[in-house]
């Protein structure tokens, strides 16, 4: 079975919540819209306070290219235009709607009825990727980056395929998972538009195959869907990196930035944007809700919610059974790769796809130890990184070595922290040099 061929490792799954059907979250009584959800220029908002807003209503618009708009996923109206601390842990823009009703758009098409491409033969490429843009689509596995921008291929590219990650290599996370099971046509449509979109004829779908149930109803309902076809793979992370996907589906090996996906013919979009593509283009339906995993051994109901974008993570904690006595740390995202959240007033966003809490006990960090060159971070770094000088380069600030290693190569994935016999803070250093790094190269490219 296929995968990826450098480095990964084997986390515990712990999809606790694998066998839980998606279900509604309620409305929030205040929804908070930060302005900064995706990669870009931040949001600019159309509204004024004391503005009244529908489910779907526009309330700040893209501000360039590499921008999307965002959208209200509640009715009421606007209480103010502030600032919240979101997921990322920085003070962000947002918008206040305090909620009455649930008052929806009437142009989006809330029936249950399946709309197929074929019934739709007047869709270009370009309708479909100005639909994407105007609905706010953003890649949903927690990149945010503008769908719109990934479905334009710049100039001397030409896209050959279409993959879906419908990996979900993050432990505990089953969100994917269960919109495959629910949703399997949705995303077949979603998939033939976006390789409608791109001009391709092929399509896969990279699906791990500790999810049997998915692989095998994705693959006999694709044989509607021609061109479109499923690769079972086997089980390791973070094969959910698009370089990695890329590798276990093709064979092929995206070179390092500034090369991208699209210089090995492939384009890549994740299992739940490609139903949002679905919803936006065929229902007219922005992006305002999303399908999210609450989870951790001690949460009593661990869920997949549909909860409309700005709603806050306490009341889906709530929804779940309430916080755990012990808990210890919360964090938005799975355990590898997501970050932990400084309250949970944090609003859902869209790139918001689980939300995971430890107990005291999980969370807890033991004391690091000197490293003892075992080069076990080499063997698990799927990016052919040597992460103990990495980090050590980073510790010690020195931008250049890190630079020389390539540390802009660095994919985020924690696989090098959790094969760490020495419990070194590898990703914290290596993440923490990056962002250094990358800015130092931008400044240096700005002269
Ligand atoms: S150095 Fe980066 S890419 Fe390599 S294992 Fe560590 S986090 Fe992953
Ligand atoms: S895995 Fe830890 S102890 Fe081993 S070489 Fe890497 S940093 Fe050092």
């Amino acid at each position: 079975m296929k995968t990826f061929k450098i480095g990964g490792v084997h986390p515990s799954e712990n999809k606790f919540s694998a066998g839980a059907p998606v279900r509604r979250a309620g409305l929030p009584k205040q929804a908070v819209f930060s302005l900064y959800q995706h990669i870009g220029a931040p949001a600019k908002p159309v509204v004024a306070k004391g503005d009244v807003v529908k489910v779907g209503t526009m309330l700040a618009e893209a501000d360039g290219f590499v921008s999307v708009p965002v959208h209200s996923s509640v009715s009421g109206k606007v209480s103010k235009i502030d600032a919240i601390v979101d997921a990322s842990g920085y003070r962000r823009p947002a918008i206040f709607v305090d909620v009455e009703g649930d008052e929806w758009e009437e142009s989006i098409d809330r029936t249950p009825d399946l709309v197929t491409l074929d019934r739709h033969p007047e869709l270009t490429a370009e309708e479909i990727v100005s639909r994407i843009k105007a609905a706010g689509i953003v890649g949903m596995g927690g990149a945010t980056f503008p769908c719109h921008v990934k479905l334009t291929p710049p100039k001397g590219t030409k896209a050959e395929c279409v993959i879906i990650n419908a990996v979900e290599c993050e432990p505990y996370l089953t969100a994917d998972h269960r919109l495959m099971l629910e949703k399997p046509d949705e995303i077949l449509v979603g998939v033939s538009l976006i390789m409608k979109a791109v001009g391709v004829n092929k399509g896969y779908i990279g699906i791990e195959n500790n999810k049997p149930d998915a692989i095998a109803l994705l693959t006999e309902k694709a044989k509607a869907y021609p061109g479109i076809e499923v690769v079972p793979l086997r089980v390791k992370y973070p094969q959910g990196g698009e370089k990695q996907l890329i590798a276990a589906v093709t064979g092929r090996e995206v070179p390092a930035p500034p090369a991208l996906p699209i210089h090995v013919g492939a384009v890549v979009q994740n299992v739940g944007t490609t139903f949002a593509i679905y919803e936006a283009v065929m229902k007219n339906k922005p992006l305002f809700e999303r399908v999210i995993t609450v989870t951790g051994k001690d949460v009593k109901n661990p869920s997949n919610l549909l909860a409309r974008i700005g709603t806050p993570m306490a009341q889906l904690v709530e929804e779940c059974g309430g916080m755990p006595e012990d808990t210890g740390k919360v964090i938005g995202g799975g355990p590898m790769m997501g970050k932990a959240l400084m309250n949970l007033e944090v609003p859902v966003c869209k790139g918001s796809s689980g939300l995971l809490l430890l107990s005291e006990k999980e969370a807890r960090r033991m004391e690091p130890q000197p490293c003892i060159r075992c080069a076990k971070c080499v063997d698990a770094c799927p990016m052919g990184l040597e992460p103990y000088l990495l980090a050590t380069a980073s510790a010690l600030r020195n931008w250049e070595l890190a630079e020389e290693n390539h540390i802009t190569s660095c994919i985020e994935c924690g696989s090098c922290q959790y094969t760490c016999p020495s419990m070194r803070p590898i990703l914290d250093n290596v993440r923490m040099g990056k962002t250094t790094v990358m800015a130092l190269i931008r400044a240096r490219n700005a002269k």
